[in-house]
């Protein structure tokens, strides 16, 4: 039975399948924001910088790191190849840690010529589940930034379970408190369909609720498109919450 608070809209009831549920948050937040149109980036070169550009540092200082780039002609394959650590590392001091990013991509750079002649054609040829192991062994790459260039620059269906998605998923006791990575895109991956498309307008759409609202220390809740479905709102509503719709009391 609903109560008031409910009948109001105020409140919304916990679905006993997550995955209903985590469509419902999509579609409020698809309705709501709009398509994001990630990942801004003209090639899948450019997509794979910025996925490791981005760690650590907000996405304004990836801009302007890919900008100096785009202007010492490094955006070129062959070109970035040639370049040294100190030239690299110049091009993208303004995207912070620069030394160990410079690092990295050449890391990548070098190990994809030597795997695949070069060719990201051919690199994103390979099983999924083999080339995301395979992008791990690069040093310097974590999870998140290989699933990053999977889903943005493959389209391969890996979800982005990034600490926005982690918090906001936490905050709704969807997942644990301290969810780690593996863990968060696990979930994600057993509840919502596989796919690619779902995948990166979601994980563009948490980022969103994230940068705008689910602050880390104040959650802007009252002005966020998620609030209805807050559990201790749906509580006080007296409808069922994570807890509750799993042991099966949602009717
Ligand atoms: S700001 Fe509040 S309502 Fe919005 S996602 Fe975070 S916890 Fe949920």
């Amino acid at each position: 039975m609903y109560n008031v608070a409910m009948m109001e809209g105020l409140a919304r009831p916990r679905h006993p399948e997550p995955g209903v549920e985590l469509l419902s948050y999509y579609r409020e937040l698809l309705e709501g924001f709009g398509p994001q149109g990630w990942w801004p980036a003209r090639t899948r070169l450019e997509v794979i910088l910025g996925a490791i550009l981005t760690q650590n540092t907000s996405w304004k200082n990836v801009r302007i790191a890919i900008r100096r780039l785009r202007r010492a002609g490094l955006l070129n394959q062959r070109r970035l190849g040639r370049a040294s650590q100190s030239e690299l590392e110049e091009a993208i001091r303004p995207a912070g840690f620069f030394r160990q990013k410079a690092r990295t991509i050449r890391h990548f750079v070098s190990w994809l010529d030597r795997s695949y002649g070069g060719s990201l054609h051919r690199m994103f040829r390979r099983p999924p589940e083999e080339l995301r192991r395979a992008l791990l062994g690069i040093k310097g790459l974590g999870p998140e930034t290989a699933d990053a260039i999977l889903l943005y620059a493959g389209r391969k269906p890996f979800f982005v379970a990034d600490g926005y998605t982690r918090r906001i998923l936490a905050r709704h006791e969807l997942l644990r408190p301290r969810a780690g990575y593996e863990e968060a895109q696990a979930y994600l991956h057993q509840h919502l369909p596989r796919d690619s498309g779902l995948f990166n307008e979601y994980h563009a759409l948490l980022v969103e609720v994230g940068k705008r609202y689910c602050k880390r220390s104040a959650p802007e809740c009252a002005a966020c498109p998620l609030e209805p479905w807050l559990p201790r709102r749906t509580e006080r509503a007296g409808l069922p919450t994570a807890a509750t719709a799993r042991q099966g009391e949602w009717v």
